[in-house]
């Protein structure tokens, strides 16, 4: 049993000063205050010095970082984001991989979760393979443009099974619920999302049978058209915040490059901070930026000089999205943990500090720094 004091804990839905958190094993036990929760002498306790403590971040959408893509080194990318407070990760795999390469991916993914320093990796994010050609980074390098074939993908439904929480498609791709039945047939817990799309809400709505609860990257990679000149389509953006259902990803990137500022005040407010996911969409991308954005150090740009996903963290992320809202540290933490976690159904072990979650925890100074992470009640 170790115990916790001194903390700002940040709670689903406030503060709770003088926070007292009682852990044992991985798991906590008790949340109360000092008063409540009395500790007894001689037991191990850890003094927060008046940090916050907030639940471990859950970043579902996050290709790699620090210089190597989650593919090519799982357990040391993990490392990197658990240090900047992401104890959950899914490893996000993109269109450009064709399939020899994917399945390869997810052999390496699957084993390094099984392997020490995988702690994290809670399975994958499929960010593809079925998006539309024309929306992305990398357009020149998607494999998967053509017809969607049961015999190209069954393999790779199969390998993922129930380590794939989230399947992104674009509705409009011919097929494609033929594609997601089967993934759905699979592993009936997928979260289904819209992504690199122009779908029409009709074409949207025809996959919520299936599971379709999630916009990928919202007001990024996607489009809309109109049948008349000089008017505005509805396109997955517009139907994502009429849909009560539905949550959005949002990157908050520090310059708001990715969502204008005015439009991430746009998404909470019609969302709420209930429905809106904080994703770092990180790629461990080499090309050069364009000449008016090269001091700009966290986004990532494609061999096109196009933006392809950032090199945030979410501990940067939560700083920004307060930056460009004026959200509050607690509904940061439902958009950069609780939120995640309900939508890929692990809100039951993880997303909020409450009796019987795990204790994945990060705590953070004043200016929300990291001064300390916790998985699975171990002090990294
Ligand atoms: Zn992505």
């Amino acid at each position: 049993m170790i115990y916790i004091k001194n903390a700002k804990a940040v709670l689903e839905d406030s503060i709770l000063d003088n926070a007292v958190l009682q852990i044992k094993d991985d798991r906590i036990v008790k949340v109360g205050t000092e008063e409540s929760i009395p500790i007894p002498s001689g037991t191990p306790c850890i003094d927060a010095e008046g940090a916050y403590i907030g639940p471990g971040f859950v970043d579902i959408h996050v290709h790699g970082g620090n210089g190597t893509m989650f593919f090519e080194a799982p357990t040391r990318t993990a490392k990197h984001f658990l240090m900047h407070g992401e104890t959950t990760v899914l490893p996000t795999l993109y269109y450009d991989l064709p399939k020899a390469e994917f399945l390869e991916a997810i052999a390496r993914i699957q084993s390094a979760m099984k392997s020490p320093g995988g702690e994290s990796i809670a399975g994958f994010y499929m960010e593809g393979p079925y998006m539309n050609p024309k929306y992305g980074a990398c357009a020149d390098k998607n494999c998967w443009s053509g017809e969607i074939r049961l015999q190209d993908y069954h393999e790779l439904v199969d390998r993922a099974g129930s380590d794939a929480k989230v399947w992104a498609v674009a509705p409009e791709r011919e097929g494609i619920e033929d594609f997601v039945k089967y993934a759905k047939e699979v592993y009936p817990d997928a979260a289904i999302s819209v992504g690199h799309s122009e779908a029409n809400p009709d074409q949207i709505a025809a996959l919520k049978p299936y599971g379709l609860a999630l916009q990928t990257h919202c007001m990024n990679a996607t489009g809309q058209n109109s049948d008349w000149l000089g008017t505005r389509g509805c396109g997955p953006d517009e139907a994502c915040l009429l849909d009560d259902d539905m949550y959005a990803e949002i990157i908050s990137d520090s310059m708001g490059i990715h969502i204008n500022p005015h439009l991430q005040k746009l998404i909470l407010k019609v969302k709420g901070t209930d429905k809106v996911i904080l994703i770092t969409d990180s790629f461990a991308g080499d090309g050069e930026p364009p000449e008016n954005l090269s001091h700009v150090t966290d986004l990532t740009f494609d061999s096109n000089g196009n933006l392809c996903g950032s090199r945030l963290t979410m501990d940067a992320a939560v700083r920004n999205v307060m930056k460009h809202t004026d959200c509050s540290i607690v509904q940061a933490f439902r958009m950069a943990s609780y939120n995640p976690a309900r939508a890929i159904g692990m809100d039951k072990e993880i997303g909020s500090i409450s009796p019987g979650k795990k204790a994945n925890l990060v705590f953070l100074d004043s200016d929300l720094q990291i001064k300390k992470v916790m998985l699975n009640g171990i002090v990294q």
